[in-house]
């Protein structure tokens, strides 16, 4: 083993561990759901912490499906899609969603993270602007960095700011501006309506991280875009399955060309294989719920009014969200990572999140209420916040 990078490795190590960074992966031992089991625990766990919105990860009806397909197809694609992995079900599965998001047509990447990594260098050159917002995801954020075009920052959902960097970019060729549709650590939502007028003016393609605005936002799930009436202006939309829908897996939903382009050149979809049978019947399912039962949704949103009104009643600082994504705010790391160290002890699982997930003294424990919590699920988890919010004071 080579010393120099070992050294490089602990001493990269103990930074983080004194300055409270370092996060130990917490093992789930049970099915994914409201309640969960961790390793070294034996009680079961109030589950504030997935992205499972609408309980659809351990629901049996994806499971079946799961079930069904690795057993009448197999355990894998066996080679990337273009050259002889592309199944039956990836096309079933895309006709699906383009179908529910009244798009043309729609490529599903084996993450969220690869369908931004795979599209943003693929459909932008040298010459182009590339106009993000300072929250974006890091898969955005990685997708830049793939791509040759100039970067411009602009100010988180600040329209001044995004019309400034609109008009610097005129001299470029071609204008693409990125968003997320809903952020996913704060849970606010971005202006779609006034980034497409302002996008038109300015003659930019606009481009939609919607991982946490699948499943969530505009009727049955459909998305942001859909929630502002602006999914005909959008001209690409990203979704993922590893959300709301439950499974895993992202997809890039817009126009023909697009979708026929990117089978040409996105290298996540040339060089790396596709999804297995079991994870495109189980998205398929989870998809026709989504469209075929909106009360999933309505339950979440429900679920989401209850937990936000019982903390801030007990005074926490839930931040900006307006959508499921509910922070406590604490702000020091330590005092954080404490907080959900004594809401373990108390038997619920609230996630810490720290920098670098986001910036340095804006530390928070994540909570998400889903569609699969009870009244009593949250009714316990307040009075277990109430206890461990008085004991630290944070209310
Ligand atoms: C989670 C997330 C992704 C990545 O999705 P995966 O399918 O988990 O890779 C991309 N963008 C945003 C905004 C996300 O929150």
């Amino acid at each position: 083993m080579n010393n120099t990078l070992q050294d490089f490795l602990k001493g990269q190590l103990d930074t983080l561990h004194a300055e409270h960074l370092y996060k130990p992966l917490t093992t789930v031992t049970s099915a994914v759901g409201a309640r969960v089991k961790i390793a070294g625990n034996d009680r079961e766990l109030i589950n504030l912490s997935s992205n499972n919105y609408l309980g659809l990860a351990g629901d049996p009806r994806l499971r079946q499906a799961a079930s069904e397909a690795a057993l009448a197809i197999g355990a894998g694609g066996g080679a990337v899609r273009p050259i002889i992995g592309n199944l039956q079900l990836h096309d079933d599965l895309e006709k699906l969603i383009a179908s529910f998001k009244h798009v043309e047509d729609v490529l599903v990447f084996q993450s969220g993270f690869t369908a931004n990594a795979g599209t943003i260098p693929t459909i932008t050159d040298a010459d182009d602007a590339i106009i993000t917002d300072s929250l974006n995801h890091a898969s955005i954020i990685d997708g830049c960095r793939l791509s040759k075009a100039k970067r411009a920052i602009y100010q988180h959902c600040d329209m001044d700011s995004l019309e400034e960097a609109l008009k610097a970019a005129m001299g470029a060729k071609k204008r693409l501006v990125i968003t997320d549709g809903v952020f996913s650590m704060d849970g606010d939502v971005a202006p779609l309506d006034q980034i497409c007028a302002l996008a038109e003016r300015y003659d930019a393609a606009v481009m939609v991280d919607d991982a946490h605005g699948s499943g969530v936002m505009g009727a049955n799930g459909r998305g942001t875009a859909y929630h502002f009436g602006v999914h005909q202006k959008i001209d690409i939309q990203l979704g993922t399955l590893s959300k709301a829908v439950g499974v895993v897996g992202g997809y890039i939903a817009g126009s023909s060309a697009l979708i026929d382009f990117l089978k040409q050149r996105a290298r996540p979809f040339l060089f790396s294989t596709g999804c297995p049978p079991a994870v495109a019947a189980a998205c398929i399912k989870g998809i026709e719920l989504m469209r075929d039962e909106p009360e999933l949704s309505a339950r979440l949103w429900a679920n989401t009014k209850y937990w936000q009104e019982g903390l801030q009643k007990l005074g926490f600082d839930t931040g900006v969200t307006q959508t499921p994504i509910t922070p406590v705010m604490i702000g020091d790391e330590a005092k954080t990572q404490e907080a959900q160290r004594l809401l373990r002890d108390e038997g619920i699982l609230a996630l810490a999140i720290v920098f670098p997930t986001v910036g340095r003294g804006k530390a928070r424990l994540r909570t998400m209420p889903t569609a699969a919590h009870t009244q009593a699920d949250f009714d316990e988890a307040l009075a277990a916040f109430e206890r461990v919010g008085k004991k630290l004071g944070l209310i």
